[in-house]
């Protein structure tokens, strides 16, 4: 019998390398990340370990039944590099060595691209090399795109990023949109409480807000077999997107969006969900009665959340074993074309 824990696939799992500085963003863009003044000191210390200790990673996932990880680097990665030729720069960088972390460990590590947006040419590119030739599966972009500086942003629906889009759709991977806080002089809602600025509030404000322009725009229509992967729960859309199609529907053809759907319809058509960061059984049967357990993947979002704290909740959901297995593996194994490989013992088949 196959254990509960056995053969997971998780996908919003992050990395973070000492060169990635020495290559690119200042100590601004690292908000939030490898220089948050807001963790305290051991929660922060746990979390540096965890994005940079590979032995560790690999006993967390034995010991949680993960099979498989798909690894991306820690927001807000590349997007927050103001300068072009540097984000280019450190997007080869930092995929080349996550390449090697994958060639290491073929079994258990997959990777997740990082593109230069800042450079759209450059970013296609450095994304067909990352699939092509690294054997990528997918692409993690972390929001908006500094360009210039801190204060300027490139968002994802915006003309010189479509076409970046033709060539998502023509290679038939996943794009997964991370969080990351909001712009820097867009704060104001957040003055006296900047706690709340990034993964407590400010992501899931700052990643819904981003997929409702992506759906507006008329993105999926041009591109319908785009699929988008969304974190933590669908960063709160589950629950809002039907309030939004409700209203949208009292507006004038001209100022409701490009969209020829209702926008409910691109959830269950364009994203899949995952569990990352957000153990809620509620929101979880929420999810699945909006999307269907065909659009649900698990994840961790290690190491910024635990495996054990994770799989305390997920093995023990009161869903069925075969939603279980879809959510947990099936989806995965679909949507980044992997090989079925054996689920169980994982340790004892690696050299
Ligand atoms: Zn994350």
């Amino acid at each position: 019998m196959v254990e509960r824990k056995d053969g997971k696939i998780a996908l919003e799992e992050h990395f973070y390398l000492p060169s990635y500085e020495a290559y690119g963003a200042d100590g601004e863009a690292l908000d939030g990340a490898a220089k948050a003044p807001n963790y305290l000191p051991d929660f922060f210390a746990s979390v540096q370990k965890g994005l940079t200790d590979i032995k560790l990673r690999l006993e967390e996932m034995d010991r949680g039944g993960i099979e498989r990880m798909a690894l991306s680097l820690t927001q807000p990665g590349i997007q927050g590099i103001p300068d072009r030729k540097m984000a280019i720069d450190t997007a080869k960088r930092m995929n080349d060595e996550l390449a090697l972390m994958v060639e290491a460990h073929p079994k258990q590590f997959m990777g997740f691209a990082a593109v230069p947006l800042q450079d759209v040419r450059a970013a296609c590119d450095e994304f067909d090399r990352c699939i092509s030739n690294l054997g990528f599966k997918g692409v993690m972009i972390n929001g908006y795109s500094n360009i210039g500086d801190m204060n300027t942003a490139q968002y994802l629906d915006e003309a010189p990023v479509w076409d970046f889009w033709a060539r998502v759709d023509a290679l038939g991977v996943p794009v997964y949109l991370h969080p990351r806080p909001p712009l820097m002089n867009q704060r104001r809602a957040y003055e006296g409480y900047e706690v709340l600025c990034d993964s407590p509030w400010g992501f899931g404000a700052e990643t819904s807000l981003h997929t409702l322009r992506l759906i507006l725009s008329g993105l999926f229509d041009r591109f319908p077999r785009i699929q988008v992967i969304l974190g933590h729960m669908g960063e709160g859309l589950p629950f809002l997107l039907p309030r939004v199609e409700n209203r949208l529907r009292h507006m004038s053809e001209k100022v409701r969006g490009k969209q020829q759907k209702p926008v409910t319809a691109y959830l269950r058509e364009n994203f899949y969900i995952t569990t990352a960061g957000h153990f809620r059984t509620q929101a979880l049967i929420n999810t699945l009665l909006e999307v269907g357990s065909d659009r649900v993947l698990y994840s961790v979002d290690y190491p910024y959340e635990t495996v054990k704290e994770q799989n305390d909740w997920f093995d023990n959901l009161p869903i069925s074993e075969t939603d279980r297995r879809k959510i947990s593996r099936e989806n995965a194994l679909k949507l980044l074309r992997l090989a079925d490989a054996p689920s169980a013992a994982v340790s004892d088949k690696r050299p």
